[in-house]
């Protein structure tokens, strides 16, 4: 197994089999820049590359990670990419002497994690939300329909998507606050406004997009991983209330637009590789410009967190798994360009919840709780149906490989009162 020279628990999120990509600026001072994360470390990569230890790559000496976003080192395409993976790992490793033996660069390229503040890795263009879980889609048309109808007619052939808000996706750690609106009380004649009564949580995964495609011009579901630069982690916080009155016909808006959270680190679509499996069988057989060939997800284990102001520690209240998605991250970008939109680099893809078919992997608190018909119990004896201010939301997940964790890190939020 490959190691670094920095020591890495096997239960760290960031072993040198994953070097996920960030944005951060040295507590010390400093203008932002790109960085992975190595064990508690992270390896600046502008010193890194003006040290020279890029040359023979297509980055060197173009100043790709003296930037406050991903983007334009995402705009380069896979092979590049790899290159750059290759030359950190290998710059990275227990037996290569460049980075462990040489102090003053090492001083300089290695920041201990608590000496940097993390920085919203990408700018983001244009963010998508599906709708990719039939667990999710069925629990939430039983809710709202009945189990007759709990799954609409187009779902089983399309991945079911809507174009979301970009400006309020915010970094893990931003404080989240509960959005006003319009609500129709189900006992109520005429709406009302005021604070949202119904928060909760989505987890979610989203891909964000290296190379784009132009306008007009599909992506093949054969060729849609190609535009996948790396995964995080996506908390898309929703308002249920506003939601169920707002979203008819046109879908959420409000319900949906006012924060999306998603963790700092990126990781790499190959360092995923080793836990590429199947999703769930696709019955009926899609349309064929959805059909892919071969595996086309990933086993990533998924946990979600609530910590309310009157609990010690925080609760464990939901396990899921990215690979019991219905939609494959593929079959999202082939059906999201059939029509010719363009996507550009930096897009932010999302899954939609990821719920499993077992009550605990449930991935929505209106979920767990079943819209209040079973409140969630909590173990200092509290109960929640939906979010309280004051509670905090912490998502995690990582691949388990023999001795190693392929980690996505946290995303993480509390939720404040609404603005008065
Ligand atoms: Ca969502």
């Amino acid at each position: 197994m490959k190691r670094s020279f920095i020591e890495v628990g096997s239960e760290s999120h960031f072993p040198i089999q994953n070097l996920p990509y960030g944005v951060f600026r040295p507590r010390s001072g400093g203008t932002p820049r790109i960085g992975v994360a190595i064990g508690d470390f992270v390896l600046d990569l502008a010193v890194v590359d003006d040290a020279g230890h890029f040359s023979g790559t297509a980055v060197a000496g173009k100043g790709v990670f003296h930037q406050s976003s991903l983007n334009a080192f995402m705009a380069l395409g896979r092979t590049i990419w790899r290159d750059v993976r290759a030359q950190i790992q290998h710059l990275l490793s227990e037996d290569e002497p460049t980075l462990r033996d040489i102090t003053t660069l090492r001083n300089a390229a290695l920041l201990h994690q608590s000496d940097v503040e993390l920085l919203l890795p990408v700018q983001i263009g244009d963010y998508t939300d599906f709708y990719a879980s039939k667990e999710h889609a069925t629990n939430v048309g039983i809710m709202f329909r009945g189990k007759e109808n709990a799954l609409m007619p187009n779902w089983t052939h399309l991945p079911v998507g809507y174009h979301g808000r970009a400006s309020s996706i915010v970094l893990s750690g931003t404080d989240v606050r509960r959005p006003q609106g319009q609500m129709k009380p189900a006992d109520a004649t005429a709406p009302l406004f005021g604070p949202c009564r119904q928060l909760d949580f989505e987890l979610e995964m989203g891909w964000l997009i290296g190379p784009g495609n132009k306008l007009g011009q599909p992506i093949s579901v054969e060729h849609a991983e190609e535009h996948i630069f790396g995964l995080v982690l996506v908390n898309d916080w929703s308002a249920r209330d506003i939601q169920a009155w707002e979203y008819q016909p046109l879908g959420p808006f409000l319900a949906k637009n006012f924060t999306t959270s998603m963790s700092p680190w990126v990781i790499p679509l190959e360092a995923l590789e080793p836990f590429r499996t199947d999703g769930p069988k696709q019955d009926p057989e899609p349309l064929p410009y959805l059909r892919m060939p071969g595996a086309g997800t990933f086993d990533i284990h998924l946990e979600v967190y609530l910590q309310g102001e009157g609990m010690e520690m925080a609760q464990r209240i939901s396990a899921s798994n990215f690979r019991y998605l219905y939609w494959s991250m593929a079959q999202q970008i082939a059906h999201h360009t059939v029509g010719g939109c363009n996507l550009r680099p930096g897009d932010l893809l999302a899954s939609g919840t990821i719920s499993g078919s077992e009550k605990e992997t449930r991935g929505s608190l209106m979920e767990l709780a079943w819209r209040g018909a079973e409140p969630l119990h909590l173990e200092n004896g509290e109960q929640r149906v939906w979010l309280e201010d004051g509670d905090q939301v912490t998502m995690t997940g990582w691949c388990q490989g023999e001795g190693y964790r392929i980690g996505f890190g946290e995303v993480t939020g509390r939720v404040l009162p609404a603005f008065e």
